[in-house]
């Protein structure tokens, strides 16, 4: 659904910004709830997925669990599996968006794409939501704008001299025979692989030593699947542990990289910044309180700072939970959508019957205390 007429005022429950795996997972709770919703999105359904370099594919492999309690992992509600529905365990960023498409169909979400949310405002008990489209009014906010459209360009000096992962269409279109990679988690080891894989040298720069750190929480460490894929180009990728980038400088048409011990590398080709993202929060932080970066969420994953105001997706973190990955945030869907039913008045059968199926299917995490449990073996 496309929507650009002149400026209007809607009066609807909830509004979702952002048509991503979250937004969308968001939506379709709230839809079997009977609750009035728009996912509001500024570009596609997908449009982060669809923007990530040819060659990335999940890292979190996709299985067809579904009908043993067990849905796939990168699953965004129970009924669903990209696995089943693209026939590859590790989708690219476009077959996982084609996955978001078709599962919005299936359930007929409400979307108006084209529509960017500039400005949330909170007054009497209501939000006014300023966007290219005109003002929107609503009860509840539900925050899904990701963090992938809004990269990290901030690490060291000089960001602005490189190329940010996310700004990367195609490894293969990488012009040069050397590359330098800033920043050695996911991102920059993924690059490294493809870089390699294109015939490139490429030193990489890891502030920490993510290759011998092991963690239980698949947030902290390298997945098994970027291990498997590095242990095959190792010997191509001159690594470098513990090495903080300090600055980056053009110096005789040279690319200079200055570490913090003071050591300089160089290249004639752009080094390449795998810092990570910042947040699409830094459009609403006045409507946060923050620490450590991350958001105050109640147990609702509400505004610890304004009432009615959610926040779903890789940014929700409680304690050392990061619920960074599809398998972790989708099971705060239902949280989320508990309470606002609740707040509106739904039945409370109506709510129980739908709870029920998500708590049945792993889609439904309250007790947080197991979240820190580390693995026996
Ligand atoms: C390289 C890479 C590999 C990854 N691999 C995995 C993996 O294997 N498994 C896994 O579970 N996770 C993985 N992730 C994380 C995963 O991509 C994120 O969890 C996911 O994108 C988050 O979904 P989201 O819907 O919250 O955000 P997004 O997918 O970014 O969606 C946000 C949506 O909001 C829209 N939007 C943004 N700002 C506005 C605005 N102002 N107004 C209106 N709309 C707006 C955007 O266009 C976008 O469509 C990976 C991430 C990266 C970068």
């Amino acid at each position: 659904m496309n929507s650009n007429d002149s400026s209007k005022k809607m009066e609807i429950d909830v509004i979702i910004v952002g048509a991503g795996a979250s937004g969308l997972g968001a939506a379709i709770i709230l839809k079997k709830l009977g609750i009035n919703y728009v996912v509001l999105e500024k570009d596609s359904v997908g449009a982060s997925f669809r923007k990530w370099p040819k060659e990335t594919r999940f890292i979190s492999p996709s299985f067809t669990g579904n009908s043993f309690k067990m849905p796939d992992l990168n699953a965004i509600c129970p009924e669903t599996s990209p696995a089943y529905n693209l026939l590859t365990e590790h989708p690219s960023g476009n077959e996982y968006a084609r996955y978001l498409d078709g599962v919005s169909e299936f359930f007929g979400l409400t979307i108006e794409t084209g529509v960017e949310i500039d400005t949330i405002q909170r007054e009497n008990d209501s939000f006014t939501i300023g966007s290219n489209n005109g003002e929107y009014k609503s009860r509840f906010v539900i925050w899904a704008a990701g963090e992938y459209q809004y990269p990290k360009k901030t690490s060291f000096e000089g960001d602005n001299l490189c190329t940010h992962f996310s700004e990367i269409k195609s490894f293969s279109d990488l012009p040069g025979k050397d590359r330098i990679i800033i920043g050695a988690y996911e991102s920059g080891f993924d690059a490294a692989v493809h870089l390699v894989a294109t015939g490139k040298t490429v030193t990489l720069f890891d502030s920490a030593n993510f290759l011998e750190l092991v963690n239980s929480d698949s947030s902290y460490s390298l997945s098994p699947f970027t291990r498997d894929r590095i242990k095959e180009v190792n010997g191509d990728i001159s690594y470098h542990k513990e090495t903080r980038v300090e600055k980056v400088e053009l110096v005789d048409d040279l690319y200079t990289v200055t570490t913090t011990e003071n050591k300089t590398y160089t290249s004639k080709y752009k080094p390449i910044n795998c810092t990570g993202f910042d947040s699409s929060l830094s459009l609403v932080k006045s409507l946060f309180e923050f620490r450590d970066k991350y958001p105050l969420l109640n147990d609702f994953d509400e505004s610890t700072r304004t009432e009615n105001l959610f926040l779903v997706g890789p940014q929700v973190k409680h304690g050392n939970a990061l619920f960074c990955f599809v398998y972790k945030y989708r099971q705060r869907f239902a949280i989320v959508g508990e309470k606002i039913a609740g707040t509106i008045g739904i039945p409370s059968e109506t709510i129980e019957k739908v709870i029920q199926e998500h708590r049945e299917n792993n889609f439904y995490l309250k007790d947080l205390s197991s979240c820190g449990d580390t693995c026996s073996c």
